[in-house]
């Protein structure tokens, strides 16, 4: 069965815009796929977060998953820095990557350019150790967003080099595919801005209270000029539009979209039902996400159990690479 890999950054609390355009797909992958889905803790060091930091938010993402649906029983879900196997793959993949085109990559340049105090090496080869988590699965399918469209091409250069360099097809090419093809929806952020993001600072949370949920949708910027028949929505009016579509019955859909047809749409009552539909559709996930909350046992064997089937798979990886390189296995 061919295998599947994402990696999830424990940056902060999934927001409508992660559930909707990745974890939904995600939750399909794990029907039909051998998935390995990792918290990247590691990753999170080029940014030097502190200690009690690493161990909470692994742990605050963990639960979120599971609270949507990530299932340990079909998936194998680990925190990375759990599999130290993958580090030795990070090494070996080191010795053929290059400065130069590390230093192409643009999110390094990105990243060098906001914290120019603090340019490691950990950051120049983000790649390695992005192909490494890859690669150490031997994964076939890597689902991304645009923005890890570089990495990926650096991820199959690097499985590319080490095959011709030692003569062998142990690792194959692994492949990107959208999660639009999987049905992930681009979640749009209410405040008129393109997109839902951290980053953006405009996200409805998973575990916002119903009542936070009420004030950001209410909040949402709708100041659209007067409306004319049938006329085309202007950005910030689709923008609820296609969040009620995403989480509203197709009956409410219609009955707004005929309000605005018509030019009678009173923007505050299309956001109450959008909020309301919003918090029914969450509800589930709120209400798992404060029992796994309290119960950090669960997670920690959640966590130990996927370590072991994730180390079961890397050691087995590491091991013929270890061979191929001309090292004796441990
Ligand atoms: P940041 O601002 O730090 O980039 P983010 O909010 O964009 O954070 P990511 O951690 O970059 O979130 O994204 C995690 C996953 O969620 C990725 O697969 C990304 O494509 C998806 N995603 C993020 N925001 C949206 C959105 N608004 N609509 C659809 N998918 C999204
Ligand atoms: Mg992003």
């Amino acid at each position: 069965m061919e295998i599947v890999l994402s990696g999830i950054r424990p940056t902060g609390n999934l927001h409508l815009g992660n559930y909707y355009g990745a974890v939904t797909s995600f939750l399909k992958l794990q029907e039909e796929y051998n998935c390995y889905f990792f918290i990247a803790d590691w990753h999170s060091l080029t940014t030097h977060p502190t200690p009690e930091n690493i161990q909470n938010s692994a742990r605050t993402i963990l639960a979120e998953y599971l609270a949507c649906g990530l299932d340990p029983e079909k998936a194998t879900i680990y925190i990375q820095s759990d599999v130290p196997e993958t580090i030795e793959l990070y090494l070996y993949l080191n010795m053929s990557a290059y400065l130069g085109e590390l230093e192409r990559v643009t999110s390094f340049k990105e990243k060098a350019r906001k914290q120019p105090d603090n340019v490691n090496a950990g950051l120049l080869t983000y790649p390695t150790l992005m192909a490494a988590d890859i690669l150490i699965h031997r994964a076939h399918k890597v689902p991304v967003g645009k923005d890890q469209e570089q990495n990926m091409e650096m991820a199959r250069k690097f499985s590319r080099r080490f095959n011709q360099m030692y003569n062998t097809d142990l690792f194959p090419e692994p492949q990107s595919f959208s999660m639009s093809s999987e049905g992930g929806i681009k979640i749009p952020g209410l405040d008129g801005s393109g997109k839902m993001g951290k980053s953006e600072g405009n996200c409805i949370y998973l575990c916002d209270e119903p009542s936070v949920i009420r004030k950001k949708v209410m909040k949402a910027v709708t100041d659209a000029g007067p409306q004319t028949p049938n006329s085309p929505k202007p950005e910030v009016i689709a923008n609820l539009f296609t969040l009620m579509r995403v989480v509203s019955s197709n009956d409410t859909v219609e009955y707004f979209e005929g309000k605005w047809n018509d030019c009678t749409l009173r923007y505050g009552d299309m956001k109450k039902q959008l909020a309301e539909d919003i918090i029914t559709a969450t509800n589930p996930i709120r209400e798992r996400l404060v029992e796994y909350n309290s119960q950090p046992d669960l997670l920690d064997r959640v966590a130990r159990i996927g370590a072991e089937k994730a180390r079961e798979s890397a050691s087995a990886t590491l091991s013929l690479v270890r061979k191929t390189i001309g090292f004796r296995n441990y």
